[in-house]
């Protein structure tokens, strides 16, 4: 069977066109992601640069079959491009510039009035390295970035070997020699060219559509107002990191923190200023706690942490520098800092049941209050979760140092 190239290139132009619509209407208006943005720019120049094949053997040749050369070169650097940009690395435009000057000036210096294959080893060349470079940073992603990553990395490697073989045979046996010809031919490449192109195209509106919803999922484990984890988000950690600690038999502690007489201060200075107080305290829990623990804002002025492998004793100290960080954030001229009443309770009673332990800081926390506020009470442990506990009364410190 002959494969007409003419046809097929008006079948890939048809193609690209179709692709370049769909993704730009839904990809990239939807993410507006810089990913979508390169990969719209990548097919427009596939599209522009097959196009200018179309002039060859008329009296255009001489410069549509060097753009044609320079635009392809163009389309597979911004396939790099958008590659790295999914680790948010840009690349400088120089860098991207390279690859199509240089396919462009030895496409110009090989006499393009006549030659259908100006410049053809660098320009073979350069699309190689250019996808091979694009192949490479995909393959660079954490290995659970996406699911796509693999099928993406795969078809961008691929063509990358079919541009390698093709310049090894072309620098080999010239466009005509016999490899070149029967294997590494324009219309074979233009049908596997063709196919990759639908593979990477949807791979890409793939992740595209992953990026959108991994956003939406970060919005929505997110309090807009402190930027901590709110209450789901934190159900969400917190549940993993309760059974983790369940495995490996790890102690843990929960704390309930809630700011005292907070009403006071919106009602003295405002709803503006009981935000700020509110994101102070944001602060001030999230800089002295690691970076493992969990700190979420559990709603209106209660905040809940989750330290993992911290004893109580060692949770009062971190009770006491969050009080004394909150009140070093008071700046002259503003309210001074409201105090906060912390009620504690150990994860390692009983099943590492995350509800419990939430229950048990929340009876604390009411103790806390009841007994003075600006104060910091431990969980009385259930009974039978320690011989002898259940006699064990609340223990309550002062917060001030
Ligand atoms: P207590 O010491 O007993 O905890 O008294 P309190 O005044 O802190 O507690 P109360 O439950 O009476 O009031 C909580 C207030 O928190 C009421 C509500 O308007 C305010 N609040 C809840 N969410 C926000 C918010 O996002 N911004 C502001 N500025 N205030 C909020
Ligand atoms: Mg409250
Ligand atoms: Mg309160």
């Amino acid at each position: 069977m002959e494969l007409d190239i003419g046809t097929l290139r008006v079948v890939f132009g048809a193609v690209s066109i179709t692709l370049f619509i769909l993704f730009y209407s839904v990809s990239f208006r939807q993410t507006g992601s810089v990913f979508s943005a390169w990969w719209c720019a990548a097919v427009a120049f596939f599209l522009m640069g097959s196009s200018g094949y179309l002039l060859d053997g008329t009296v255009h040749q001489i410069w549509a079959n060097p753009t044609a050369n320079t635009l392809l070169v163009a389309g597979t650097s911004c396939v790099w491009a958008g590659a790295r940009s999914l680790r948010h690395v840009s690349p400088a435009w120089s860098q991207l510039a390279v690859a199509p000057v240089l396919t462009l000036l030895a496409s110009v210096v090989d006499d393009p009035a006549t030659n259908t294959w100006s410049g053809g080893p660098v320009f073979l060349g350069m699309m190689c390295l250019t996808v091979a470079l694009a192949s490479w940073e995909l393959w660079r992603l954490p290995r659970n970035y996406s699911r796509v990553q693999t099928p993406l990395a795969v078809a961008t490697g691929c063509l990358a070997l079919l541009y390698l073989g093709r310049c090894l045979a072309f620098v080999g046996g010239g466009k005509d020699g016999h490899v070149f010809t029967t294997y590494f031919g324009s219309e074979i490449t233009a049908l596997l060219t063709l196919l990759l192109l639908v593979v990477v195209a949807f791979s890409a509106a793939a992740l595209s559509a992953e990026q959108i919803a991994s956003d939406l999922r970060t919005r929505a484990s997110r309090d807009v107002l402190t930027g901590l984890l709110n209450r789901g988000g934190f159900q969400d950690l917190a549940e993993v990191r309760m059974a983790q600690l369940g495995r490996t038999s790890c102690p843990g502690t929960l704390v309930l923190a809630d700011l005292d007489h907070f009403k006071a201060v919106n009602d003295t200075y405002g709803h503006a200023a009981g935000d700020a107080v509110l994101k102070a305290f944001a602060t001030a829990a999230h800089e002295t706690v690691r970076s493992t623990d969990l700190v979420a804002r559990y709603g209106g002025e209660e905040f809940v942490i989750l330290l993992p492998g911290a004893s109580l004793a060692r949770t009062e100290e971190i009770t006491r520098a969050i009080s004394s960080a909150l009140r070093g954030q008071a700046s002259l001229g503003e309210p001074a800092m409201p105090t906060v009443s912390y009620g504690i309770a150990a994860v390692d009673t009983g099943d590492y049941d995350l509800d419990a332990v939430i229950a048990a800081a929340d009876q604390a926390l009411y103790a806390a209050k009841s007994g003075g506020r600006d104060r910091t009470v431990r969980a009385i442990r259930p009974a039978g979760a320690e011989p002898g506990s259940a006699a064990e009364a609340p223990r309550s410190i002062q917060n001030v140092e």
